[in-house]
């Protein structure tokens, strides 16, 4: 045989997959990909884009992200960093001034040490989850999910073949998962603890006394990481944030992601960044440098603007949330069968509406939360989340980032859609 017929012979796949067809066939997909939900919170705001697309008056409370513009200011240093030349690759963890300025940012407003060593700035803070989560789990082991839970993570988890353990807390807690809980959970496999603070989607905040109670549990765990989502920072409604990576005896074993979507109404401009040890921080540039490289250098000259400007912007936009809260929770009360907690922070309302499921209308029976968040988008075009995709089967999640008009419209066609239900 010649040697390329014999090189060829020994390196041919011996047995070969025939896929029945290319188009249709999920075998051709890997099991990680097959395993993945998609995201719950974009595939209901894709649906009621497609509704009003044809022409319904849609109101789509569904994805979060404020309906306000993006500070004047910041936009202003976006154009600057156009006309400035800025349009090279940026460092992958993001140009030294803004990771300067996050440092800074951390440790006037969060008592956190970092410098920009300790800073990696991403495509935003889903981008950051996944890099830190991608960085320090290996397959089989544990991360301790508090539920309710932001829908994205446990399908993180998943991607980096963790597995996700789930720990829910009581509505009477007010949804927050407590120290006795998570010491339970706690197995010799536990690698990480994830969780956001304001909540997404209860808006239960943490205190102070509570993150501490937690970290004393976690002091006595040296292997464990704890990856603090503190997005919804400035959407708080009690009064003064804690970070828990602020507690001396786990600082090392922190990680806090924040961003710049939320405070400064910026979800389109994918900017997000964790503040992490240094190991962990080096792990999650080296894994960026691989798939995205620095996030887009604009956006990154925009973010440093609105560090470095005062927080008259967020507060202004807070305070509407406050009001908008009070509205939507006033109203939904108002409706029968539901139970309506009061949401410290973030802008949903996460209402149990246990009372609806099981309930028909027109001989169709809504057995599940989505299923009566899909009701409700085609029966009065008013598009919310399911619970289910955030561990809370009884809840549906409705955003209040929308104009006042906008929400008691939305509510009252929620009411009349309800009333239907028999
Ligand atoms: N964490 C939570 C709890 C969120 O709600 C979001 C919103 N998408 C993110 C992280 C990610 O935010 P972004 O990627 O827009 O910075
Ligand atoms: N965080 C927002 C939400 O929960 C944005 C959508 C998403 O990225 O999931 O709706």
């Amino acid at each position: 045989m010649a040697l390329t017929g014999l090189i060829s012979y020994f390196c041919l796949p011996k047995k070969q997959t025939i896929y029945k067809s290319m188009a249709t066939d999920t075998n051709l997909l890997s099991a990680r990909l097959n395993a993945l939900s998609e995201s719950e919170t974009l595939a209901m705001t894709k649906k009621a884009r497609e509704l009003a697309a044809q022409g319904h008056k849609v109101i789509s409370l569904s994805v979060g992200e404020p309906d306000f513009q993006t500070p004047q200011h910041v936009k202003d240093a976006a154009k600057k960093a156009i006309d400035d030349g800025f349009s090279f690759y940026s460092p992958v963890p993001g140009f030294p001034d803004l990771r300067q300025a996050i440092a800074d940012k951390l440790k006037k407003e969060n008592n956190l040490d970092f410098g920009p060593e300790n800073i990696v700035v991403s495509t935003g803070a889903k981008q950051s989850i996944a890099n830190v989560l991608l960085s320090i789990v290996n397959p089989g082991e544990e991360v301790i999910i508090f539920a309710p839970y932001w829908v994205s993570y446990v399908e993180m988890v998943k991607l980096a073949e963790g597995r996700s353990v789930i720990v829910s807390g009581s509505l009477e807690n007010d949804f927050k998962v407590t120290a006795a809980q998570l010491e339970k959970a706690i197995t010799p496999k536990t690698k990480a603890i994830l969780f956001s603070s304001p909540c997404n989607p209860t808006g239960s905040v943490f205190t102070e006394k509570e993150l501490r109670a937690i970290g004393d549990v976690v002091a006595k765990h040296k292997n464990i990481v704890v990856i603090a989502d503190e997005i919804y920072e400035y959407i708080n409604f009690e009064g003064s944030h804690f970070s828990i990576g602020s507690i001396p005896a786990i600082k090392d074993q922190v990680v806090t992601v924040n961003g710049f979507s939320k405070g400064y109404a910026m979800t389109g401009w994918r900017v997000g960044y964790i503040g992490a040890p240094k190991l962990i921080a080096a792990a999650c540039d080296k894994i960026q440098g691989q798939v995205t490289s620095g996030t887009c250098s604009i956006a990154q000259k925009a973010a440093v603007a609105a560090y470095k400007g005062d927080l008259t912007a967020p507060k202004e936009m807070a305070k509407a949330y406050l009001r908008r809260r009070d509205l939507v929770v006033g109203m939904l009360k108002e409706i029968p069968g539901l139970k309506v907690n009061t949401p410290q922070g973030a802008f949903y309302s996460f209402p149990d509406v246990s009372a609806y499921l099981g309930k028909s209308v027109n001989g169709q029976k809504i057995n599940t939360a989505a299923e009566l968040s899909m009701f409700i988008l085609n029966d009065v075009f008013v598009s919310t989340v399911g619970g289910d995709a955030f561990g809370a089967p009884n809840n549906i999640r409705i955003s209040f980032a929308a104009s006042d008009e906008n929400l008691i419209e939305a509510v009252n066609r929620i009411k009349t859609c309800l009333a239907k239900l028999q």
